[in-house]
C-alpha cells in the first residue's frame, strides 16, 4: 500500500511532468472508484495542470480554477504516467486495471491502476480536498509534526503504538510498512502502550518518525514514478523481512500475524530480546 513517501513522490513526479499540460479528457473505467459526480469528469476537459500536492496518503491533484483529483490508492493502486497511450479509443467501462484515465494535450497522461479483485481505489472530484471524507478527518502531518504536536498526538491516543502511529486522524501518512521501520528505528515495541512512553521514547519516535519518512520520500524521489512500486520498495530494515537478519544487530527478523495483515520486528532491537506473541500461532498450537 503506497504510504506517504510513495505517494509524495508520485505528486512530485507530476508537478515535474504534468504542470501547465492542458487536459484533453478524463476517461472513467471503473464507475465504482469515482466517489463523486458533481462537478462530472468533463469538467476537468480543457483545464491546465495546476499542480500536485499530498494530504497524508491521499494525492491531490490540482487543476486550474481550483478543481481537485483527490485519490486514495488503497492497497493495490498506483499511478502510471504514460508518455502515450498506444490507442485515442476511450476506455472500455470494467476492463482491465486502470480505473481511471487522465489524457493531457502533449499526448501524455496518467493512469489509475488498482491490480486484483478488491477495489478499493477512490477518486473524488472537488473544489476543496476537505469536501473528502477521509481527508477532512487527517490528522497533522507525520512527517511535517514537530515534536510537541507529535507527543500531543501520540500521548493524547491511548493504544498500542503501531495501532495508534498507522491511525490517519492521529498523525497523517503512515501505514504498515514504515510504522514497523519508525518502531524499530525507536527501538520501540509495537506494542508498547502510548500513554506510557517516556518523553525520550517519544522523543525517538518523532526522531525516527522524521528520519525514516524522509529517507524513504528521497529514495522514492530518485526513482520514476513509471518504476515506482510499493510493493517494491528498497531500503526497508524489518518490514516484510520476516526470518532475515535485522540488519542493526543480527537478530532474526520476526512477524506477528492478525486476520488480515501482518507487522514486522527485531525483538533484540525492540523488545528487550522477548519474542511477541503471535495470536495466530498460538491459538494452532492450542
Ligand atoms: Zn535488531
Amino acid at each position: 500500500m503506497p504510504e506517504l513517501p510513495e505517494v509524495e513522490a508520485l505528486a512530485g513526479y507530476l508537478r515535474e511532468r504534468a504542470v501547465g499540460r492542458r487536459v484533453e479528457r478524463v476517461e472513467v473505467a471503473a464507475i465504482s472508484a469515482l466517489k463523486t459526480y458533481d462537478p462530472p469528469p468533463s469538467a476537468v476537459s480543457g483545464r491546465a495542470v495546476a499542480g500536485a500536492g499530498r494530504h497524508g496518503k491521499f494525492l491531490d491533484v490540482i487543476f486550474d480554477g481550483g478543481l481537485h483529483l483527490v485519490v486514495h490508492l488503497a492497497r493495490a493502486g498506483w499511478l502510471h504516467y504514460r508518455e502515450a497511450f498506444p490507442s485515442t479509443a476511450p476506455l472500455r467501462p470494467g476492463k482491465g486495471p486502470v480505473a481511471l484515465r487522465v489524457r493531457l494535450d502533449d499526448g501524455s497522461g496518467f493512469d489509475l491502476t488498482e491490480a486484483g479483485t478488491q477495489k478499493k481505489l477512490a477518486a473524488y472530484l472537488v473544489t476543496d480536498p476537505a469536501q473528502v471524507p477521509g481527508v477532512a478527518k487527517l490528522g497533522p502531518d507525520a512527517l511535517a509534526a514537530d515534536l510537541a504536536t507529535f507527543t500531543e498526538r501520540i500521548r493524547g491516543r491511548r493504544g498500542q503504538v503501531k495501532g495508534v502511529l498507522t491511525d490517519q486522524a492521529v498523525l497523517a501518512g503512515v501505514g504498515n510498512a514504515y510504522s514497523d521501520e519508525i518502531l524499530h528505528a525507536a527501538k520501540l515495541s509495537p506494542f508498547a502502550i502510548t500513554d506510557r512512553l517516556s518523553d525520550d521514547q517519544l522523543a525517538a519516535l518523532h526522531g525516527a518518525t522524521r528520519t525514516v519518512l524522509s529517507d524513504a520520500v528521497r529514495r522514492s524521489m530518485g526513482q520514476r514514478a513509471a518504476e515506482l512500486k510499493g510493493e517494491k520498495r528498497s531500503g526497508l530494515k524489518v518490514h516484510a523481512r520476516t526470518g532475515l537478519p535485522c540488519p542493526v544487530c543480527g537478530d532474526t527478523v520476526r512477524e506477528v500475524s492478525f486476520a488480515d495483515s501482518s507487522l514486522q520486528y527485531c525483538p533484540t532491537c525492540q523488545t528487550g530480546g522477548k519474542p511477541l506473541a503471535d495470536r495466530r500461532l498460538s491459538r494452532l498450537v492450542r
